[in-house]
This record gives C-alpha cells, structure tokens and sequence, in this order.
C-alpha cells in the first residue's frame, strides 16, 4: 500500500515506569504492594466546568454513567498523598534526572523552567481527577530507518491507580500503582508506515532503557498511537500488549477507517482498545483539547545551566549493541538490546554473556509463554543463579527449571543437588555392568533413560552421554 497516497498521519506516544526509589510526589516507595489492602474507600468524581468555562466532553459521557468508584489502600506502598488527603510534594529529583537523561538521548530542548501541570483524568484512575505531568523536553529528534522522526515532547508524569475489578457501574483500583514516575515521549505525525511505527516504539523504549532505570514486566511500558487517513478521522489506538501486533492493528484501523468512507460515512475522532486479535474495539470519544491548567501546589522547577551540566548521557544504544555483537552470537545482540532485562544483562554479562543473555531472552520467554509470572524474578534471583552457576554449583540445564520455581515461589531456596563427576562415572558404570543386553546393541537411549532415573535428574544429560560414550568404546 502507498502510505503517502492515503494520506497516513501517524504518532506516537510511549509511556514507561520509570525505577526510581520513591513515588514522584511523595516517599512511598515505587512499586507494587506485597500486602493486602488494609483498607478500601469510595470516591464518585463529577465534571466541573475548566478554566475556559466548559465541561469537557469526555468528562460528561464519563459522568453520566454514574460510576462508583473504590481505592484499595496499602501501607507499605501508599500515603495520604494518594487519596488526596495531603498536598503532594516536591517533584521527585531522580526521576527528573533520568527524564533529562532522555531528552539529552533525543536532543531535546530543555526549558528552563519545568512546571507541573494537572491533566484531566475522567476514568477514575487518579483519586485528584486529574495527573500530575511535567514538561521538560521539546523538538527532539530521533533517528530511524526511514529518516529522522521529530520528537514534539518529553514528560515526567505519575502513573494512574491500576484497576482490580471493573463492573458496570463500579471499578476498583489499588493505590500503589498511583504516583510511580512514568515517562512519557510524543512523536510528531512523522510516521511513514505501519512498520515504521514499530520501529519508532522499539528505539524509544531502547532509549529509555538505555538510562538503566526502567521497570521491567508487563504493563510497564505502554504506547498510544494516533492514526489518520484521507477523509477519515484521528483515531488513538491504546492498550498495545505486543509490539509484534502493532502494524497489523495500524492497517486494520485504515481498513475500518477505508470502509466507512466507502459507504459514504464519516470516521469519528475517537479513542479505540488494541484486542490480542489485531482489532480494535470503541473505547470513547477523543477528549478535548483544554484538559491541562496549572498545578498551584507545586513551585516551578528552575534547571540552571549547573544543574544541567551534571547530567550525564548515558551510552547509546547503537554503541551498546556494536559491543554486545562482539561477545554475542547471532541476533542475540539485538534480541537484548530490546529486551526489558537490558540492565541486567549489563550488570551478569562479565559471568558468561552467551548464557546470560540466552536467560533474559529464550528463557524468559518460554516461561512466559508456559504462563509463568516472571514478574516474580527479581534481581535478586538472576544474581544468586548465575554466582552458582559460575561456582559450578548449577549446571546450566538446570536454570529453565529453577527459574520456574522461583516464579511459582519468589522465596524457594535456590539450590540443586547436584552429582559430582565421581558419582556420574560410578552410577554409569553400573547401569553398564547390569545391562549387558542393551550394551551389545548399543541401546545408548535405554541405558541415557536407566542412568536419568537414578540420578533422577541431578546430572548433566550432556556430560552422563559424553562418559556413556566414553565407557562404551
Ligand atoms: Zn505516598
């Protein structure tokens, strides 16, 4: 298809969880609750007219479905700040240090006073109505395949309660989620094609995770993306769960888009949901324009010429991957320079970078794809695996089963018994020696299955057949 000739406008917008120790407008810290909730309250949010003195329109559809809403509140993940209860504090310094970090990435423009800005929330996702969000970098450039792509702007924002349960006139949200620092990088209509906006949602997430403080599993990082044709309307598509799907749900929504002209009818402007199925479903009407005024509880922050200079730019990602090519085989170097385990390969690749890196990709996503919760490993996890392994305390083939159990249990003791060289050569002598039968016609497969069963999975496949094969000559 000729992208040019329909007339395709394309943006994009990534938001990602930035891995600060604090929340970006209180101490609580920025993650998930390991506790229950100890406490749920109701809230109801109504629109009041903005400064312009409308309502907006979104806000309105919002209201009129009367809905209740309930936060779920922890304590050790939420404070009065969360529930509104308290004025929120100074923005968070770190958090604006790795936002500046990409701006330096995406050559951006910094001003020099940052202001937090409240936006308009109608979904009940932030107990204020609104978010919290901090301008710091305009007129960014990134570069691509198909030429550069202009960056329009660079925000540091506070990520919205994560949703429970949604009913049809109530939805219930947990606070701990409120108030963890996001990032968030627009794209001006730069976009070519379908693929095009794949590749600009993969570099900007390379480039926010070349700072080495992203969050990492699912739902950490999210994309919108806005998509137009000739004739038709501006569409944001949201709730992208893999960046594999992204340019087939992009060239459906110009098909839905190319059917509706067809038939005489004229697209609306809206908000649509990406389905695993490469579709899209109505969400809402786009909201208005006017949805951001001051917010007067938070002094602007003065970036001086000093400050800036202290701000490191972090290695780019195209340095980083010439380096991982030469310690990588194959695609390797790619598939880990987009992965989320990016820092983690940084900080285990001296132990044995192939095996390291073949743990955060091939691994991880097998047990993804069995359904394990791999939000359950931790640093914590990976550092004891690969110190054992480098002792020779776990052979290698044991990582994909002890990475298993550790998703099931996150406190499982990491440890395997393993059958030392001695042990091996003694039990495969045996077998040998009482399997005279399979030992003449060289049953090697028989005799591999009666040495596994005794040593009941605790030796090496691959060394129990070299020593087989050995004894067998
Ligand atoms: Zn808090």
């Amino acid at each position: 298809m000729n992208y040019k000739q329909i007339g395709f406008k394309c943006g994009i917008e990534v938001h990602n969880r930035l891995a600060t120790k604090h929340k970006l407008f209180c101490k609580c810290p920025a993650r998930f609750s390991t506790q229950k909730p100890y406490k749920t309250i109701m809230r109801k949010l109504r629109p009041v007219a903005g400064e312009l003195g409308e309502k907006d329109i979104a806000a309105i559809h919002e209201f009129l479905k009367n809905k209740t809403y309930y936060y779920q509140v922890f304590k050790d993940t939420t404070c009065l700040i969360e529930l509104d209860e308290e004025p929120p504090q100074p923005l968070n310094k770190e958090a604006l240090e790795i936002g500046l970090q990409v701006c330096k990435l995406l050559k951006a423009e910094i001003p020099e006073e940052i202001h937090v800005m409240r936006k308009t929330v109608i979904d009940g996702s932030n107990t204020t109505g609104f978010q919290r969000t901090a301008l710091i970098g305009t007129n960014g450039i990134l570069e691509t395949s198909l030429g550069p792509v202009r960056i329009s702007n660079i925000s540091i924002e506070e990520e919205s309660a994560g949703i429970v349960e949604k009913k049809e006139n109530q939805t219930i949200f947990r606070l701990d989620r409120l108030g963890i620092p996001l990032i968030e990088i627009g794209t001006e209509p730069d976009i070519q094609s379908p693929e095009h906006a794949k590749e600009v949602a993969e570099k900007l997430g390379m480039i926010i995770r070349s700072t080495g403080k992203s969050q990492r599993g699912i739902g950490v990082t999210r994309q919108d993306v806005n998509v137009s044709i000739k004739g038709g309307a501006r569409v944001e598509i949201k709730g992208f769960q893999d960046l594999d799907m992204m340019p087939e749900i992009i060239k459906n929504e110009i098909k839905r888009q190319q059917e509706l002209i067809s038939r005489g009818e004229k697209p609306e402007e809206q908000t649509r949901v990406a389905k695993p199925d490469g579709t899209t479903e109505y969400t809402r009407p786009l909201p208005g324009g006017a949805r951001m005024y001051p917010e007067t509880d938070i002094p602007p922050i003065i970036i001086t010429k000093q400050f800036l200079s202290k701000i490191k730019i972090p290695e780019t990602w195209e340095s980083k991957l010439n380096k991982f090519k030469k310690i990588l085989p194959g695609d390797m170097a790619e598939q880990i320079i987009k992965s989320e385990y990016l820092d983690l390969f940084e900080k285990f690749k001296k132990i044995d970078p192939v095996l390291v890196a073949n743990t955060f990709t091939s691994i991880i996503k097998d047990l993804r794809r069995k359904g394990f919760n791999v939000n359950n490993l931790t640093e914590k996890h990976f550092k004891e695996i690969f110190e054992q392994y480098k002792k020779g305390k776990i052979p290698k083939s044991k990582i994909p089963e002890i990475l298993e159990t550790l998703c099931r249990n996150p406190n499982a003791e990491i440890k395997v018994e393993v059958i030392s060289d001695e042990q091996l050569r003694k039990i495969i002598k045996d077998v040998i020696k009482k399997n005279p039968d399979l030992v003449e016609n060289k049953k090697i497969g028989a005799l591999m299955g009666d040495i596994m069963k005794i040593t009941k999975g605790k030796a090496d496949g691959k060394l129990a057949m070299k020593i087989l094969k050995e004894f067998l000559k």
